[in-house]
């Protein structure tokens, strides 16, 4: 049985692992959609090598090079943000979410409207806007499969039918490429710096998210929308190897873990097959190789952004939305080399604490909040940003 498949976000880390993975299985995918931001040559190669339907760039001013690129084939060109709900509203058996920031969130809610399966690599949309993403799933019937590693993890090893069995739910950490740095090294931390990380290669945005560990602070939110559980029943643990990806602790002492190499293939092709199984090119794991498997406990003083994300759960309402803005405003500020590394988290706490409006009930008001916390965070990068370099 041929599946049909939309990527959103084709041309980023995670579209591209995903279409290594069903270009190596063309009798079991099929491409219909495929959108991106503006690279148009890394688009155009997708579409022509999948032979897709619908090609789409959000930024419309790309849209005549994608054209160009695609003239005299059969492939239907799209651009701007139309064209992007457009592709998500095709109808695919299965759209990978995988394009970054809350932007992704409409392009999510319009696949989930599909009722069919949608991946989500995507974890902002269901940072800012848990409620209502699982409110439109549930009411369409879509089956949301979570690809971010632990999440997959967890997804593996949770008895959905026995929630109240699950003691814990342990988040594994790789700890980031500044594990063992103090506040004081991380001051002056550079975008090459922080976009090296150690075991995984990324998106610049997660990539720095990783660094700060707002990333596992996003994951935290993201697995307590995720799971039914308490939110104080989810715990972090470092653990540098990245071999283990989560673990679910049952309450006679059980405690299951999904392991696998540190790449982004594993949990896309299970999410991509399930509750089928897929080859991917991956060697198996070779334990005495890797030799010992090291836990640690996270150091929030160093990482303020564990507290900051823990709170903005706990108080829930339009907290996480607020967090989630102003965090992505700080790294691309960061990106930009507008602020200091440190600055990030502060922008974030600054933002939080400036802002505080009535618990979002719609996707609307989501839109209104996540709108409002940039536009502040923003203000904030220019008083810090400016004390900074002054
Ligand atoms: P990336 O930056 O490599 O790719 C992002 C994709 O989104 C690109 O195709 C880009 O063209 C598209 N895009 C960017 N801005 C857009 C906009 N305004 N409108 C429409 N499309 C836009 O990012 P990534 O690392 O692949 O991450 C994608 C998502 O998956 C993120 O939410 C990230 O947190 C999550 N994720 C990534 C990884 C990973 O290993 N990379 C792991 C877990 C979760
Ligand atoms: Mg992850």
């Amino acid at each position: 049985m041929v599946k049909t498949i939309t990527i959103l976000g084709a041309t980023g880390s995670i579209g591209t692992s995903t279409l290594d993975l069903i270009e190596r299985e063309p009798d079991r995918f099929a491409v219909v959609a495929l959108t991106a931001n503006c690279d148009v040559a890394r688009l155009a190669a997708a579409a022509l090598r999948t032979n897709a339907k619908f090609a789409v760039v959000a930024d419309e001013s790309c849209l005549p090079e994608l054209r160009a690129a695609l003239a005299g084939t059969n492939i239907g060109c799209g651009g701007g943000r139309a064209a992007v709900l457009e592709a998500a509203s095709m109808g695919a058996d299965i759209t990978m979410g995988a394009i970054v920031g809350c932007t992704g969130l409409e392009p999510v809610m319009a696949a989930i409207a599909g009722g069919k399966t949608v991946i989500l690599a995507n974890k902002e949309p269901l940072v800012s806007a848990g409620e209502v993403v699982l409110a439109a799933a549930a009411k369409s019937g879509a089956t949301l499969l979570p690809a971010d590693s632990e999440h997959n993890a967890i997804f593996q090893c949770f008895d959905a039918a026995r929630p109240e069995r699950v003691r814990r739910i342990i988040l594994t950490c790789s700890g980031g490429p500044f594990r063992e740095w103090s506040t004081e090294q991380m001051r002056s931390v550079t975008p090459e710096q922080a976009v090296a990380h150690p075991n995984w290669s990324m998106g610049a945005k997660i990539s720095v998210d990783s660094a700060t560990l707002f990333n596992k602070g996003l994951e935290l939110i993201e697995a307590a929308r995720l799971f039914p559980v308490p939110n104080d029943a989810i715990e972090i643990v470092i653990h540098p190897q990245s071999v283990i990806h989560s673990l679910v602790d049952y309450v006679d002492g059980s405690v299951l873990a999904q392991m696998g190499p540190p790449d982004m293939r594993v949990p896309i092709a299970s999410c991509l097959a399930w509750p089928d199984r897929m080859a991917t090119p991956m060697a198996p794991l070779d334990l005495v190789a890797i030799g010992r498997l090291d836990f640690t406990a996270p150091d929030p003083v160093r990482f303020p952004a564990l507290k900051l994300t823990r709170d903005a759960l706990n108080a829930g309402g339009a907290r996480p939305a607020i967090l989630n803005a102003a965090n992505e405003i700080a790294v691309a500020a960061f990106l930009a080399r507008e602020i200091g590394f440190l600055e990030i988290a502060a922008i974030v706490a600054d933002t939080l604490e400036g802002y505080d409006p009535a618990a979002p009930a719609t996707l609307e008001d989501v839109l209104v909040v996540d709108a409002e916390a940039r536009r502040m965070a923003r203000r904030y990068v220019g008083s810090r940003g400016g004390a900074a370099r002054g």
